[in-house]
């Protein structure tokens, strides 16, 4: 794990992106796949607005990537997400065999790549992408603050 990267400008667009899902009422979280400099999908939670609950930014992102190039593994293809994946998402990001996994926050709550299961790490996995944390963590972490202070 390497963490202290200077946040890419793909990071910026899944802030961005989660910023515009907050502002739909879903918990603000953005993903970014990325083919060599080429940005092939982004999209922010969609669990409330398709009635889904595996509606999750990278859920929908690794669909939407895995259609555009017509293939389920997204061989060569990069993830941004704002924040740490959950169990069921870090297993998607296997399947698809993404290579490098940047994420912002740690979500000590629902997390799986450092916290939980550490499902990378575990022997049922059987392709772990390169994980960068921190990238983009502060900006994460100020749109999740924010979007449950005004929910309380
Ligand atoms: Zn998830």
């Amino acid at each position: 794990m390497i963490r202290g990267l200077k946040a890419p400008s793909f990071m910026d667009l899944a802030l961005k992106t989660a910023e515009n899902a907050g502002k739909a009422g879903e918990v603000p979280i953005g993903c970014v796949v990325v083919r060599g400099y080429e940005v092939i999908a982004t999209a922010g939670n969609r669990t409330l607005t398709d009635h889904d609950p595996t509606a999750h930014a990278e859920l929908v992102a690794l669909r939407e990537a895995a259609k555009k190039i017509g293939s389920e593994r997204l061989v060569d293809c990069d993830l941004y997400v704002t924040l740490e994946p959950c169990t069921m998402c870090a297993g998607a990001i296997s399947f698809a065999r993404v290579r490098r996994l940047y994420y912002g926050a740690a979500d000590p709550k629902g997390g799986a790549v450092e916290s939980g299961v550490r499902f990378f790490a575990s022997p049922t996995c059987h392709h772990a992408p390169d994980v960068y944390s921190g990238v983009g963590e502060s900006e994460s972490a100020r749109l999740l603050k924010e979007f449950f202070r005004e929910r309380r």
